[in-house]
This record gives structure tokens, sequence and C-alpha cells, in this order.
């Protein structure tokens, strides 16, 4: 049971450990007025991101975890804001 709940928790440090990283290479920013992620689309700032899990992923996590983990947060995060009126 132990084990169970400290990998849980380790994968949610990974998810905020992974979302960290990529709002520190500009990856993603957050909406000023929704606080709502939002990806940028900037690959040079992408690959900065996957550099940094690659060749320093956190303690206890291996490189192929941390960029996965890195995926799959680009891929829940859209490139607008949802709740920001669309530009005319
Ligand atoms: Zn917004």
């Amino acid at each position: 049971m132990l084990m169970t709940k400290e990998r849980r928790s380790a994968i949610r440090t990974l998810r905020g450990w992974a979302i960290a990283v990529l709002h520190e290479t500009n990856a993603i920013r957050e909406c000023e007025e929704h606080g709502w992620m939002q990806d940028r689309s900037d690959p040079h700032a992408r690959e900065r991101a996957f550099d940094i899990a690659r060749l320093d992923p956190p303690p206890g996590v291996s490189s192929e975890a941390a960029a996965f983990a890195m995926m799959e947060v680009l891929d829940s995060i859209g490139d607008t804001c949802p709740e920001c009126p669309s530009a005319d």
C-alpha cells in the first residue's frame, strides 16, 4: 500500500516538475487574466525543455520518463486560453 501511495505522489510531482520546466523555458505560458496554461508552440523553447528532461531529470526519474511527462503536459494544454474571447 505504501509503495502505491509513494508512486502516486511521485507521478504528481513529476507532472508538476514538467510544468515548471516548460514554464521556465517559455514553452508554455499562463494567461494573465485566467491562469490557464497555454502552449506557445515554440519549437526552440520545447527543445530546451526536452534537453533539461534528457540531461537533468528530477531525482529518481529516468530521462525517458521525464520527457514522457513533458509530452503528456503539452498534450493536455491548448494553445489558447479557453476563457479569453478569441480575437476577431
Ligand atoms: Zn484567459
